[in-house]
């Protein structure tokens, strides 16, 4: 493996060893669906819309590789990774797949590429993506980069995955040289939701793995869901209003929860709130919170530190008021409002309420 930056590439050819004579016939692409409680996670729809790109570029097929139980949900879910943008379904049907656990999955994953030999693979980093990815890759003994923003096919048709580094101030481009499969997990929201095409029609391969529960040692005895996590929407809200230092007070958040609640939005926050217990750590945008990609991001009184940044910059408009007006995230922003954040939010929750009366 190694690490530079994307205008590397010469130096890079200088540490590039030949590719294993055993690992030449490693093709197409996979994305990991990511299927609980009889529901794709949007990540993995977002994965297969990027892998749609990385196996174009190839040349290769993009596969969905699917395991659970229960054939009715399982067909659905099939059906939904052809809409968008599968040409194959690795579709691994087993009881004791019925919720994940790290050994069973990790089995029959490591299995599936043994057998079907892929180039690429990729998985969200989610908490079960993040633990899967990790032990898939320390099983096989290949590379993995966590947290991508960004992924693309070098002209040696290796996968150039980018993610930052040093806090956030770099951004690094990974390459796996001399390994197979090439490994990369992607957080909810940084990749584009592809546009599903109903009725697209692809092939399925079933898989049937030899499991038995008795060899399994974790055993899952109830399903408790995390409340405040599906509180939560900030990832896949359309509006998202935020606050940041500029707000001065736990008080002051009130402002832009109710400038959301009246936009029929979501809301969170910078860091240092969340490091001031003003808000929950779910709440926190950025580099190591949400990533989010609404229509509309409203940043009140936040500065745009680059961690800030990468977690809203896939937003179609945003919005920054800030009483600086040499602030970065005016830098970024569609619109910037140089003004007091305390003083114009209340003013523009009143606006829109009576706009949306
Ligand atoms: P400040 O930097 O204090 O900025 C406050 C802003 O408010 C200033 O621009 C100021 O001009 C403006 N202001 C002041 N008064 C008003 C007012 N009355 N009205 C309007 N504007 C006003 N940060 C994140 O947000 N998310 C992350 O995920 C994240 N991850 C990080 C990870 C690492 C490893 C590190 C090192 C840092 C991370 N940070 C993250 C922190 C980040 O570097 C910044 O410190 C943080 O984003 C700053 O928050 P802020 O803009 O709210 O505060």
């Amino acid at each position: 493996m190694t690490t530079s930056s994307p205008q590397a590439a010469g130096q890079r050819a200088g540490m590039k060893k030949e590719l294993p004579e055993h690992f030449r016939s490693y093709k197409h692409v996979w994305v990991f669906i990511e299927f609980e409680h009889g529901r794709i996670h949007p990540v993995s729809l977002e994965l297969l819309g990027e892998g749609r790109k990385l196996a174009d570029k190839l040349g290769v097929e993009l596969a969905g590789v699917l395991l659970g139980s229960g054939a009715d949900s399982l067909d659905d879910a099939t059906r939904n990774c052809f809409a968008y943008g599968a040409d194959v379904v690795y579709r691994v049907e087993h009881p004791v797949l019925a919720q994940y656990r790290n050994q069973p999955y990790t089995k029959v994953m490591t299995e599936l590429v043994e057998k079907f030999q892929p180039e690429i693979m990729l998985l969200g980093a989610t908490v079960l993506g993040r633990d899967l990815a990790g032990s898939v890759a320390t099983t096989l003994k290949t590379g993995l980069t966590a947290d991508c923003t960004e992924l693309a096919i070098d002209d040696e048709r290796s996968l150039a995955a980018t993610r930052p580094t040093f806090g956030g101030s770099l951004l690094c481009t990974i390459h796996t040289l001399n390994y197979r499969p090439q490994m990369a997990t992607v957080r909810p929201r940084v990749m584009a939701m592809p546009r599903p095409e109903e009725g697209r029609e692809g092939r399925v391969v079933v898989y049937t793995p030899e499991l038995e529960e008795e060899r399994i040692i974790t055993k899952v005895l109830d399903f408790l869901p995390d409340d405040a996590a599906e509180a939560s929407g900030l990832a896949f809200a359309d509006i998202v209003v935020a606050g940041g230092m500029g707000l001065r007070s736990e008080e002051n958040i009130q402002l832009v929860r109710q400038l959301a609640s009246v936009l029929g939005g979501d809301w969170g926050g910078s860091r240092p709130l969340v490091q001031k217990g003003w808000i929950a750590a779910d709440r926190q945008i950025g580099q190591t919170g949400k990533t989010i990609r609404p229509k509309l991001y409203i940043a009140a009184g936040i500065s745009g530190a680059i961690q800030h940044r990468v977690g809203v910059e896939g937003a179609d408009m945003i919005v920054a008021i800030n009483t600086d007006p040499n602030a970065p995230i005016f830098d970024f922003a569609h619109l910037g409002v140089v003004s007091d954040a305390v003083a114009l939010l209340p003013v523009l929750t009143e606006a829109f309420r009576q706009r949306l009366l």
